[in-house]
């Protein structure tokens, strides 16, 4: 079934692209499809274990009339349930297995029994009797609200059915008569109600949940939220389409950067989308670490200052990262530009999947690019535990499992002319008219065949992102072999008949990346990248035991690969010329993103020079 992603703008969204259904992408194994695949099996099951564990769902049981007790844990306790039947929604799409649809239908029973007679529905404010809404900055009331709607259009577009989504309308009806002009004009802490809302418009079609989405996105940046801290933290210091770079907790200012580009995309409007992408270049450029990690202070989560982007001290949380990639999405579906594409593919590859274990079910709240030697584990989030399987404050490993589960949404797009393939996943796209089976080892290989399988009549446009760092990339068509531009898209339009081949190669070259000059904490470094993947150099692969604070990178030196499918499910290494104190020593680098899968041990992605 062609069911739509997680972002579906509607025909008359100013969009240069549409998503390609999500149901009409299959992902056919590879790195991220064995990832997809332990999502499944292991995560899913497991993070509802956590979550009863946890007491999340003993809180939905108690306002449901089903038990009895005091709410227990945070007070967004309910938006990790929500996550995880997003997760569930998507899985069930994929492949419908009933006992995943009995979860889903307990869950969902729960919610419509704990939801009160006006559509409000938060468990651990109805459960300890707190005044709704008074302490909007801190309760999370929209935000839990936000990750509500986003399961229940997962599940509405994934199965047809309406439970879940008319919970979560009766609660966005609610936010509607509640909030707005000449209504309660307070905005939650924590956005994601944003984009929740826009996302239920475009599924039901009813024109006052985009209208609160606007209302919450342009009177955010008025400095009215507060509650103890800065207004910056809350992404309220400047108004949204007056600001230019990101700030304070990183999570929320993407979480409502995303928002504010769908707001934009559905109202048609050039100034608010011209704002965002300032924002999102000053982003990439100033506060993003290579690895597409995001937020550079522990302290608030926070972005930090421009080229604050401590190596050891990186907070970089996965959800931030996953909020880029949200983000990234609309921003691309909307310009069309393929360095947004580029984006997300670091962000996947890199901040992304190293948020959690290769056997999906423990995970990295905080994403350092430097874990020191005798580094002490004293924190519930520190890097130096290695990864875990639940936080007390359990935002990252739901919002992991949804992302997996709908990564299929973010692949592909089409417009008038045909489709565009953004990510090379081994497996199968249909859309624009045409069917196509996707071939590739990427990102270990860089060739990636695309055969078309089925096309209609007439001119169909194929483009192919070619990723900004593949110079010398080349695409072969019928007509021969030809160089293509790196940074771009590589099109080709033609009436394609089935069997018809396009072979893109990109130039998987290890190459030495220069920190910019400003990062002081990378100075006198350079890190090794391959395709998408940046590089580490762990503990476990130095030679010797040296150290890895003590290496040095020869710059002149070769760097050379090697093949192992022994380790961690196969893998390319990068050997590098170094020295350590004793002299010259190889350097052997892993991908970043599979460092810990080995315990916890020192690890560092920009290396100093010899
Ligand atoms: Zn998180």
């Amino acid at each position: 079934m062609a069911y739509a992603g997680p972002v579906r703008p509607t025909e008359t969204a100013t969009v240069v692209w549409h998503p390609v259904a999500a149901g009409a992408v299959t992902i056919a194994g590879g790195p991220l499809g064995a990832r997809q695949a332990a999502n499944r099996a292991a995560a899913i099951p497991s993070g509802l274990k956590q979550l009863r564990e946890a007491k999340n769902v003993l809180n939905l049981e108690i306002a449901a009339g089903r038990a009895e007790g005091e709410a227990v844990g945070p007070i967004f306790a309910d938006s990790d349930v929500h996550k995880w039947l997003e997760a569930a929604a998507w899985e069930y799409g994929r492949s419908a297995d009933p006992a995943l649809l009995d979860d889903i239908l307990e869950l969902t029973g729960l919610l419509e029994k704990a939801q009160a007679d006006d559509g409000y529905l938060d468990s651990v404010v109805q459960l300890r009797g707190l005044e709704r809404y008074s302490e909007l900055e801190w309760s999370h009331e929209h935000y839990c609200a936000g990750h509500l709607i986003q399961a229940a259009v997962a599940y509405s577009r994934t199965t047809g059915r309406a439970e879940l989504l008319d919970v979560a309308r009766r609660v966005a009806d609610h936010l509607v008569a509640t909030f707005g002009p000449g209504r309660n004009p307070s905005l939650d802490g924590h956005p994601v109600i944003e984009m929740a809302l826009v996302e239920l418009y475009r599924e039901t079609g009813e024109r006052s949940y985009l209208d609160l989405a606007k209302h919450f996105v342009d009177t955010r940046g008025r400095g009215t939220i507060t509650g103890g801290r800065d207004v910056g933290y809350y992404s309220d210091r400047v108004p949204v389409r007056e600001a230019t770079t990101v700030e304070g907790h990183s999570v929320r200012a993407v979480y409502l950067a995303a928002g504010a580009a769908d707001v934009a995309a559905e109202t048609g409007d050039a100034e608010l989308l011209a704002a965002l992408e300032t924002q999102f270049a000053s982003m990439i450029t100033e506060k993003e670490y290579l690895t597409g990690g995001l937020g550079g202070r522990w302290e608030g989560e926070a972005f930090g200052d421009p080229f604050e982007l401590p190596n050891d001290r990186a907070y970089a949380e996965t959800c931030a990262t996953i909020g880029g990639i949200q983000w990234a999405w609309r921003m691309l579906l909307a310009t069309g530009k393929a360095g947004y594409a580029d984006q997300i593919e670091r962000m996947i590859y890199n901040g992304f999947i190293s948020g959690v274990s290769q056997a999906g079910t423990e995970y990295f709240y905080v994403n350092t690019l430097h874990l020191r030697d005798r580094s002490v584990p004293d924190h519930d989030r520190t890097p130096a535990r290695g990864r875990v399987g639940w936080f007390a404050c359990a935002c990252c490993p739901p919002n992991v499992m949804r992302t997996f589960s709908s990564l299929e949404g973010y692949l592909a797009s089409t417009d008038a002319d045909g489709l565009q393939l953004h990510q090379y996943l081994p497996g199968t796209v249909e859309a624009g008219g045409l069917k196509l089976t996707v071939a590739t080892d990427y990102p270990w290989q860089g060739k990636i065949t695309i055969t078309v399988d089925q096309a209609g009549s007439g001119e169909t446009t194929i483009g192919l992102r070619v990723p900004a760092w593949a110079e010398g990339a080349t695409l072969t068509t019928a007509a021969g072999t030809d160089q293509v531009t790196a940074g771009e898209y590589a099109s080709v339009r033609r009436t394609w008949q089935a069997g018809d081949q396009l072979v893109l190669d990109l130039p998987l070259t290890p190459r030495l990346t220069a920190p910019h000059p400003r990062v002081d904490a990378s100075r006198g470094c350079l890190a090794i990248e391959r395709g998408p993947l940046v590089y580490a150099l762990e503990q476990a692969d130095q030679a010797e035991s040296v150290a890895v604070d003590d290496l040095r990178l020869d710059p002149a030196g070769a760097l050379a690969e090697e093949r192992r499918e022994d380790l961690l499910g196969g893998v390319t290494l990068i050997k590098a010329a170094g020295s350590g104190p004793d002299g010259p020593v190889e350097l052997v680098a892993l991908p970043y993103h599979l460092w810990a899968n080995r315990g916890p041990q020192p690890m560092r992605v920009w290396i100093p020079l010899r």
